[in-house]
């Protein structure tokens, strides 16, 4: 399953420990592109890197190990690692926005992120994670598996 093998190579990230992995997550497709449905996670990390250099080792991990190519935005792929928070950091870049912008508005996101921790505080937003999941008006459809 690639969700195992990317969480795998995370492992095996230079200066990089998983403190905590979240349950896995079946999603219903966002947009319009037909395809089968996601499989979700969320991991906790500890990192010596810093957010540039671990959007690097991931994009290296899409690319190199699952032979990611970047065609259709939002369509099928192989795996997608993102960045949602770096403890209560924004950020800006042009290659990086952090926390994810959509974080906050993805049931697949939230309710992986609230096992792991629903008392996380988004910097932006100032609320917690169990406050977002809340909040969400979303219907997509997300079942733990
Ligand atoms: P998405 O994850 O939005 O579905 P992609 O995986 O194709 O789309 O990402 C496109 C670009 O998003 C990447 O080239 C990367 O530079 C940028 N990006 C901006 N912020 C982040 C983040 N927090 N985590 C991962 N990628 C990000
Ligand atoms: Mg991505």
């Amino acid at each position: 399953m690639n969700l195992l093998r990317a969480i795998a190579e995370i492992g095996k990230i230079p200066g990089t420990k998983i403190r905590a992995i979240s349950g896995f997550y079946d999603t219903q497709p966002v947009g319009q592109v037909e395809q089968d449905n996601f499989l979700n996670s969320v991991l906790r990390i500890e990192t010596s890197l810093t957010p540039q250099e671990l959007l690097s080792e991931l994009q290296r991990i899409e690319t190199d190990v699952f032979k990611r190519k970047r065609t259709i935005h939002w369509g099928p792929r192989s795996i997608d690692l993102d960045i949602l928070l770096y403890d209560n950091r924004v950020i800006a870049e042009e290659n990086l926005v952090i926390p994810h912008p959509r974080l906050h508005e993805r049931r697949f996101v939230l309710m992986p992120l609230a096992e792991i921790d629903p008392d996380l505080v988004h910097p932006q937003l100032d609320k917690n994670v169990a406050e977002l999941l809340r909040s969400s008006d979303s219907t997509e459809v997300v079942t733990k598996v």
